[in-house]
């Protein structure tokens, strides 16, 4: 057997959830509700700026004690062991706010110490947000770390609709990306090298279908962002549920993290995974491609790429070095006619060619 027997696990969800307006002013009540009074704080840069006075003012009247709080400025594993093992002793719980950096930061310290961690997303760039990983350096590289699934998940959405268009899009790629690694998924479970989870990919599929089928794909309605958000929720704790990133993420993420690495300027996480899921759709010669290409096209994601195309040179070394990114992790891209047929779609797609160029 090439995977690991069944594990006997435990599952988390998380315990504190709210997704809405004006959250931010809230968070103090949530966490004395929860009987959380003696906080650790960590913000993405700048973010304290702007969303600082809100949460103090609720934490304030309720009372909270911040026991200490900084910006999370690296992400370096030894760095935040450091932090995490120095932190006061009488601490409850650990509050992240920001985009990603903030929000691993925390979970890792909160992971480590074994106390709850509330993340708080300032933008839907991926789903990270409420993921059980943590994308850390390890050793100068970046790495998925195993972590928590956050015990809280709070959501303002009048923040999220202030965040650069640039994370909706990027969000947008990550929820698409479900389609390629979940058939991904279920061709390795048919060849025998790996284990299906039956509600996990309920829950992935689902997911897609909240966003994809429920609204209009005006990304700027509050509709279509409360559930980009919801989706992208499920997805991390479809994660959770299979125990693996199964769920999540396929051979599209496979070739954004070889990106990472051979790019001179990688784009975000999101942009990367939803173009190389339009080319692993077609590979895997997907029945959703064109499910795929539709909502790519109506949300104006293709066009929002087309404006700062990827180097076909970087992406063509990614999708060298994409099948060896992760052991025994069999995707479309395991397939020995993979990387010629991947050329081809490159050169003749009108809409590929448009999205990677020199
Ligand atoms: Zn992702």
């Amino acid at each position: 057997m090439l995977y690991a027997p069944y594990p006997n696990k435990q599952i988390n969800i998380p315990y504190l959830l709210k997704i809405g307006n004006g959250k931010i002013r809230k968070i103090g009540k949530y966490l004395v509700d929860k009987n959380l009074t003696h906080i650790a704080l960590f913000w993405s840069e700048g973010i304290e700026h702007l969303l600082g006075e809100k949460l103090y003012e609720g934490f304030k009247e309720q009372g909270i004690d911040i026991v200490h709080c900084q910006d999370a400025q690296f992400i370096n594993i030894e760095e935040i062991t450091r932090v995490a093992f120095n932190l006061p002793k009488n601490v409850d719980a650990i509050v992240g706010i920001g985009g990603g950096k903030a929000l691993d930061f925390s979970k890792f310290c909160a992971h480590l110490l074994k106390i709850p961690f509330i993340s708080v997303p300032t933008s839907t760039s991926n789903d990270g947000f409420c993921s059980p990983s943590a994308s850390l350096i390890v050793d100068g590289k970046r790495k998925t770390v195993k972590s928590s699934i956050p015990f809280g998940v709070v959501v303002d959405l009048d923040v999220i609709r202030s965040s650069p268009q640039i994370c909706l899009y990027s969000g947008i790629g990550d929820m698409v990306s479900k389609i390629t690694a979940l058939y991904d998924w279920k061709q390795a479970v048919e060849k025998g090298l790996d284990r299906y989870n039956d509600f996990a990919s309920m829950l992935a599929y689902n997911s897609l279908d909240l966003l994809f089928l429920k609204h209009s794909t005006d990304i700027k309605s509050p509709e279509f962002q409360r559930s980009l958000v919801t989706s992208l929720l499920m997805s991390g704790i479809a994660m959770e549920v299979a125990g693996t990133s199964r769920p999540a993420s396929g051979s599209e993420h496979l070739i954004s993290h070889a990106l990472d690495s051979v790019s001179k300027r990688p784009r975000m996480h999101g942009l990367q995974v939803g173009v190389a899921t339009y080319l692993c759709a077609l590979l895997q010669n997907n029945p959703s491609t064109d499910g795929v290409r539709d909502t790519l096209m109506t949300t104006g994601f293709f066009e929002y790429v087309m404006q700062d195309p990827l180097s076909k040179n970087e992406f063509i070394e990614a999708l060298q070095l994409s099948p060896s990114i992760k052991c025994n992790y069999y995707t479309i891209l395991s397939e020995p006619d993979s990387f010629a047929r991947a050329l081809q779609f490159i050169d003749k797609d009108p809409i590929l060619n448009k999205l990677i160029t020199y």
